[in-house]
């Protein structure tokens, strides 16, 4: 059944960025509403320790976001398990449609729909993908007992998925482009450390390849990025770890973006070029990218929302 809810604060995302702004909007009593999208608890979910979330030594990510999401909704948050298709920002109240055939209407929208995988873009990866390939330890590595596993990438996400999958594979390849990480240094000298992992570098994947019947992955072939010879790499599965991009779909064309779709910010807030539409976390963040920050932006888009309402009512 279709109905339309008004609400004064609707906020995007159920990530720490999302939960945050809830917490605060709830505190300042602006009732808000929150929608949770199709990954509810955000990027968090999809991995083991979290190791740097301030006054946790180490916590599961999915049980830190269970607790952002029940304190969100202690301090009086609607949360609503819906994905928002389409989103209107031309004129006030802001009109966004959901998935379930609610319309949402909001005097402000608080953007925080994060980031999303990202892919190679080869014809080997797409069809393999959920038949071999993945862009996710936590949810697939299970899978791949007493196998050997290649991930591809060179930053935080692929040590520590290559880390993560040694408690499953008998060897994990990181396959990586230079022969030098992104990643933090505890996390290189726990990846460097560990015998189940060996890291090739100066290599790229040019192929991944398997079999047809039924599908699966045998191996990849990787091109050395300076002499150019192929290798293939035997192997059952194949981690893809090679970043995010934002996930802004919903306001491409409507509001300001750069350097690949984040959604632009005035300096030291979360205002952006609509006047009402505040955004926060990884959706507007290429530099940082972190839980903190985006939870940091999250309190900001808030009170930031709150300024706004109270100047226009
Ligand atoms: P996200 O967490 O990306 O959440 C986005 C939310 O938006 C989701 O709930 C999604 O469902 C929702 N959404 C998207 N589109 C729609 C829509 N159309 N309608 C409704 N909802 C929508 N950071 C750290 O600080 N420490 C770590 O240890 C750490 N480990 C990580 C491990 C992995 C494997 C990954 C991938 C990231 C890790 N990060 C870590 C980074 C951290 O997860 C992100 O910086 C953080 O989650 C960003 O928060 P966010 O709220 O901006 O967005
Ligand atoms: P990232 O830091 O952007 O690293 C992406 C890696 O993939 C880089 O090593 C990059 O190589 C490589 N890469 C990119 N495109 C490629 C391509 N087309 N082919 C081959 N390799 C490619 O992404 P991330 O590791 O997903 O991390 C994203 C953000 O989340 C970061 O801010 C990170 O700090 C944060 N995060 C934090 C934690 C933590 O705190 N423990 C854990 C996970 C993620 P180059 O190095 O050559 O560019």
């Amino acid at each position: 059944m279709s109905d339309t809810r008004h609400t004064r604060v609707l906020i995007i995302g159920s990530g720490p960025a999302g939960y945050t702004a809830a917490i605060y909007a709830s505190r300042a009593m602006l009732e808000p509403v929150l929608v949770q999208g199709m990954e509810p608890g955000g990027q968090l979910t999809t991995t083991t320790e979290v190791e740097n979330w301030p006054g946790d030594i180490e916590v599961q990510g999915p049980d830190l976001m269970v607790r952002m999401e029940a304190h969100a909704k202690a301090m009086g948050t609607e949360i609503i398990g819906d994905l928002i298709t389409d989103l209107d920002l031309s004129k006030r109240p802001f009109t966004a449609k959901g998935d379930s055939g609610t319309t949402y209407t909001a005097d402000a929208v608080i953007l925080a729909t994060g980031a999303r995988a990202k892919w190679l873009g080869l014809e080997s990866e797409e069809k393999f993908k959920g038949f071999g390939v993945s862009a996710c330890a936590t949810c697939d590595g299970f899978f791949y007992r007493g196998d050997e596993i290649v991930v591809i990438g060179g930053g935080n996400t692929a040590v520590e998925e290559a880390l993560f999958l040694t408690n499953f594979a008998s060897k994990v390849t990181l396959i990586h482009r230079r022969d030098e990480l992104r990643a933090e240094k505890i996390l290189e000298n726990r990846l460097l450390k560990n015998e189940k992992i060996v890291p090739m570098w100066f290599h790229e994947l040019v192929e991944v390849v398997g079999e047809t019947d039924p599908l699966g992955v045998t191996g990849v072939r990787v091109k050395h990025t300076k002499t150019g010879e192929i290798t293939e790499v035997p192997c059952k599965g194949v981690f893809v770890a090679i970043g995010h991009a934002p996930a802004s779909e919903l306001v491409a064309g409507q509001l300001e973006t750069h350097m690949g779709g984040y959604v632009v910010t005035k300096p030291g807030s979360t205002e952006t070029s609509i006047p009402g539409v505040f955004a926060a976390g990884d959706l507007t963040d290429h530099e940082y990218r972190q839980a903190v920050t985006s939870a940091g932006m999250g309190c900001m888009a808030a009170l930031d929302a709150e300024r706004f309402l109270a100047s226009v009512e």
